[in-house]
């Protein structure tokens, strides 16, 4: 496993030859077929029972899909991996293709919201248990394994308050315990941080943020480490019908080319804003998991080292007045609830992804009224760092 062997650790591919050419596209043509025809009954047995590759049913699998599962494959260190058609897919197959009723799982108490969700509403209603925990923690999760504890899921960087997971804590407990450890990567992506490295069982991408970059496909990945558990991921994937379509995969894989440069560019920009933005007026924290101030600022070094990534969130003195004359004078950035775009977005958890908590649930997080998270894109800097600090001026004013 080699960390830096050129753009995507040098697993760049050949597209497949076209028809009657001694020579090849450069891109990876699309496949949409949904439907691949074979010589003989003969010839099908060869293919189904493994002695040669083919594709069948494009439910089943089609070379756009396969490009872009060995390009996030070979990111993450591993061979190939399941594609599918959205990041909620990947974490459906892992949760609904891998477990039973009355297997028990443990989820991070601040995993993305769609996944909290199947953890707190589908996973029971089908005979789950289920313990929601502080992956700060790893004591917490040691004691909240059972005898018919089968997974353990986790971030490695919290949304929104960007607090870091004690990923090798957690990698020893589940170990000792003989508990598959499920890292959604998404936030991190394999450039900062590669958990199978880490003792990561299973990984998971929403391809929709970082990865593709350019908020114009849903796709999610997942692959694990042991084939049989990988084989067990893709059956299921594919007898639920979540394989994403050619199209949306040669989307992706034109923007995984670049994700490495916007990667870079993304995180110079997050470092260099929040570094401009905490001695601004009116600026109640900024927390970035570069900076030295950062609560979990050791951990974060150790299992990120430098790469804070694109993610920076920051809180306002000022109450919802200030956050509604924040998002109005940010000129040029998009107030949008996603992230890793090719632009700078702007969350205010408050209003979205967290609306559905109480005031205090939301105050016991940190997240107040003048809560913001920054996907920092790749805006020139100077111009990024005069239209936030422009905005946060308009902000003090206003609250
Ligand atoms: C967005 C996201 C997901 C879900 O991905 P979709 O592609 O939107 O389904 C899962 N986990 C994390 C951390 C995400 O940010």
């Amino acid at each position: 496993m080699t960390k830096d062997k050129g753009p995507l650790g040098g697993s760049l591919m050949r597209p497949f030859p076209a028809p009657g050419s001694a020579s090849w596209p450069v891109v990876t043509p699309i496949y949409p077929s949904v439907v691949y025809a074979s010589e003989t009954p003969d010839a099908l047995d060869a293919q189904y029972e493994g002695r040669v590759s083919g594709y069948t049913y494009s439910r089943e699998g089609h070379p756009n899909a396969d490009v872009v599962a060995n390009l996030v494959g070979a990111m993450e260190g591993i061979e190939g991996g399941t594609l599918t058609g959205s990041g909620m897919g990947a974490v459906t197959a892992v949760l609904m293709g891998l477990f039973k009723s009355g297997d028990h799982v443990i989820g991070g108490n601040q995993l993305y919201g769609r996944s909290l969700r199947m953890m707190k509403e589908d996973l029971p209603r089908l005979g789950f248990g289920v313990s929601l925990v502080d992956a700060g923690d790893a004591d917490a999760v040691k004691a909240a394994i059972r005898p018919e504890t089968r997974a353990v899921l986790i971030e490695v960087v919290a949304n929104p308050t960007l607090r870091i997971a004690d990923l090798d804590g957690i990698a020893r407990v589940c170990r000792e315990a003989g508990v598959l450890l499920v890292v959604d990567n998404t936030f991190t992506t394999p450039r900062a941080l590669r958990p199978f490295e880490h003792g990561a069982d299973i990984v998971i991408h929403s391809l929709t943020k970082l990865l593709a970059g350019h908020s114009d496909v849903m796709l999610g990945w997942v692959g694990a480490r042991d084939a049989a558990i990988a084989q067990r991921l893709d059956v299921f994937a594919v007898t639920a019908g979540l394989t994403p379509s050619p199209f949306d995969c040669w989307l992706a894989e034109r923007g995984m080319l670049t994700f490495p440069l916007r990667f870079e560019k993304a995180q110079a920009n997050a470092r260099a804003l929040a570094e401009a933005m905490v001695d601004l007026p009116g600026m109640a924290r900024v927390i970035y998991p570069g900076r030295p101030d950062h609560p979990d600022a050791n951990r974060a070094a150790a299992l990120v080292g430098g790469q804070g990534g694109n993610m920076l969130s920051f809180e306002l003195t000022g109450g919802r007045a200030a956050a509604n004359a924040f998002t109005a004078a940010a000129r040029g950035l998009n107030f949008a609830p996603t992230l890793g775009d090719v632009g700078t977005t702007i969350s205010h958890p408050a209003s979205s992804s967290h609306r559905a908590l109480t005031p205090e649930e939301r105050g016991a997080l940190g997240i107040s009224e003048g809560f913001f998270r920054l996907s920092v894109g790749l805006e020139e800097t100077e111009a990024l760092i005069e239209v936030i600090t422009a905005a946060v001026d308009a902000a003090n004013r206003a609250g």
